[in-house]
């Protein structure tokens, strides 16, 4: 096995699933046990987290699913493969009830072993819990953990016999909630019908939390059923795990400044006027040691050589760097670093893909999860029209260009599997086209991953992030980007909108809606992709390509994309991006054209990045929502 990982079989936790409730009353006080449970047994993996430069070690705690005993009467073979299964995969598909058991299980086998070590552990060293927020803060990432808050509670109320009210100040003190994502689709929330038999002791604690928290709303706003059914936790047979997580949390915040006013403003608005003081902004950051000191070795020592090291315990100190913006020698350098990385990904993709790219045009990449908001059909739809216009001029003076993508679906999402195949086809029909004279390069990088992305991001001239304005929270491909060299080109969304209040609009290329006219045009409805399929050829030529023959290997493959695109009046506004994200292009391209130039961008980029480290976002988090001090910080 991995070595640094240490099995304490020792403290193993026994996790109760499915089973019934039985209730007895003693001295007027009703307790709850929980029997015919299936028990599976989580083991924990302890593997120690260095400090850089410091003398803290961290444990991070990993558990493993365990057959814990078989029980008479029940198929053993299914109990041992469905046991296993639970720390098996970490992103099952959940398209079908199966799969939304599974999820449901490894949340509940995680957050219970958790909060029972954390519960224990304190209780052995303050023998009492009525503190426990003073001294300990647990932060809810996303609503994956949420099932920590109804755990703490059972906990607190049936193993060590706090009555309610008692158990709901400490659990309400000690949580904390970030929430990464508006789009509904991707809000949580379990059927009751999946929930109830599977933790039925967990449902009786949310229904409980539920019944009481719409009392107290309708304390505030008696008679408006419509407010209360839009905060409730339990609503038409479903948990909402987000208004959970909201209800029992101390603070809640978003991911970028734009992210969280979506969701005071629109999203959780009715949270927000209920809970004002619980919402903040924490904007995301990325371990600058990670993406830059580890994985740009060229660039890395090209820093020091100038500011020295300073800048790796204090990011912010990577500004020193402006001062060479004059400097021509230090520019070239620059370039020499990011050539050379270049290089290094032009071989591999020559390895991997069998592709020739040349390492002298524009490295231009979006490698992120694949997800319609993302607009991945944007990219390589520009690309198609790129390849139009090489055909109807093949002299027409067109910059080399390497775009790169690297995207993982999720394994339920049909969708987005065809815009992976269409970017494959538009791949094969362009590379090693006559007409394009090796001009436009497309190479798709499977098995998308940090290891992968650690390669690509060096080699990056232009980092793509051209989401749909209003639904990227934060994003954080952006900002190991910049870090790394690569200019922007994105919209006016999630932390790009703070990269360009960085770097100013000089050093950013930005394009398309905003998000208040994208939600403005949303809710009015005045939006009709099929005007821009009739009145730009551009666009109706390259749609027509999509189902007309044109691309190899197509089949009937492209028509979802192109009912999307038309029949379904295109719900990410690819349409109404695409000429304004044409000539931003056209703007990258020229501007990649005078290279003094171009560098100077690029290190006003890097010297700007500091604020975008996780260092300063930790500390945030931990002033203002752990309340908690460092060890030896600054
Ligand atoms: C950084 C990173 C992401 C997040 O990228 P976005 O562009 O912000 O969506 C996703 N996957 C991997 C492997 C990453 O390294």
């Amino acid at each position: 096995g991995y070595v640094w990982e240490v099995r304490k079989p020792d403290l193993m936790m026994q996790i109760p699933f499915w089973g019934r409730i039985e209730s007895s009353e003693k001295d007027g006080v009703t307790s709850f046990r929980h029997v015919d449970a299936e028990i599976v047994a989580a083991v924990p993996y302890d593997l120690p987290v260095v400090g850089y430069g410091t003398t803290t070690v961290n444990t991070l705690r990993l558990w493993n699913a365990e057959p814990y005993a078989y029980k008479a009467g029940r198929d053993m073979m299914k109990y041992k493969r469905d046991t296993e299964a639970i720390t098996e995969f970490l992103y099952p598909d959940d398209t079908q009830d199966e799969g939304k058991v599974l999820r449901l299980k490894q949340q509940y086998f995680l957050v219970s072993a958790s909060i029972r070590t954390i519960l224990e552990s304190y209780l052995s060293r303050h023998g009492d819990l009525t503190n426990l927020h003073e001294h300990v803060a647990i932060h809810i990432n996303d609503t994956h953990p949420v099932l920590a808050i109804p755990e703490m509670m059972r906990v607190l109320i049936d193993e060590y016999d706090m009555d309610w009210d008692s158990a709901w100040g400490v659990t309400m003190k000690t949580f904390a909630y970030t929430n990464h994502t508006t789009l509904s689709e991707a809000l949580e929330r379990w059927p009751v019908r999946i929930f109830q038999p599977l933790l039925p002791r967990i449902y009786m604690i949310v229904d409980e939390i539920n019944e009481r928290f719409c009392r107290d709303l309708w304390d505030a706003y008696p008679g408006e059923w419509g407010r209360i059914e839009g905060m409730a936790i339990i609503a038409h047979g479903e948990v909402k795990m987000a208004h959970l997580a909201i209800a029992g949390s101390h603070s809640v915040n978003g991911v970028a400044k734009i992210h969280t006013d979506i969701l005071k403003e629109r999203e959780m608005n009715l949270f927000y006027q209920y809970f004002p003081g619980k919402f903040n902004s924490k904007t995301n950051g990325i371990t600058h040691r990670r993406w830059l000191l580890n994985s740009n070795p060229p660039l890395a020592s090209l820093i020091q050589s100038a500011i020295g090291d300073a800048w790796i315990k204090d990011p912010s100190r990577l500004s020193e760097l402006e001062s060479y913006t004059a400097d021509s020698a230090f520019l070239g350098d620059l370039h020499k670093a990011k050539q050379l990385n270049k290089k290094r990904l032009a071989d591999r993709i020559l390895q991997t893909n069998g592709i020739v790219v040349d390492p002298d045009s524009i490295f231009d990449i979006q490698i992120k999860r694949l997800h319609a908001y993302k607009r991945q059909l944007l990219n390589i739809l520009h690309i198609l029209h790129l390849f139009n216009r090489c055909q109807e001029n093949p002299d027409a003076d067109i910059p080399s260009r390497t775009f790169i993508f690297g995207a993982k679906a999720s394994p339920g999402y049909y969708y987005a599997k065809k815009i992976i195949k269409l970017i494959h086809s538009v791949a094969d029909l362009v590379n090693d086209h006559p007409a394009v004279k090796g001009r436009i390069k497309v190479v798709f990088l499977e098995n998308y991953r940090v290891s992968l992305a650690e390669e690509i991001i060096p080699a990056a001239d232009v980092s793509q992030q051209i989401s749909t304005a209003s639904k990227e929270a934060s994003g954080t491909g952006n900002m190991k980007f910049m870090m790394n060299g690569a200019l922007t080109l994105g919209t006016l969304d999630g932390a790009n909108i703070e990269i360009q209040e960085q770097v100013g609009d000089e050093n950013i290329f930005i394009f398309g809606l905003r998000a208040e006219e994208v939600m403005k045009q949303q809710q009015d409805g005045s939006y009709y992709s099929m005007e821009y399929y009739h009145h730009d050829e551009r666009i109706k030529k390259m749609l027509d390509q999509l189902i007309d023959g044109s691309l190899p290997d197509a089949g009937d493959h492209f028509e979802t994309i192109y009912d999307s695109l038309l029949a379904e009046n295109d719900e990410f506004f690819v349409l109404r991006d695409f000429d304004s994200y044409a000539k931003a292009h056209e703007r990258v391209a020229s501007a990649y054209r005078d290279q003094e130039s171009w560098l100077r961008m690029s290190l006003i980029n890097i010297a700007r990045s500091g604020y975008f480290s996780s260092d300063r976002t930790i500390a945030e988090y931990a002033r203002e929502i752990w309340r908690i001090g460092g060890v030896g910080v600054r």
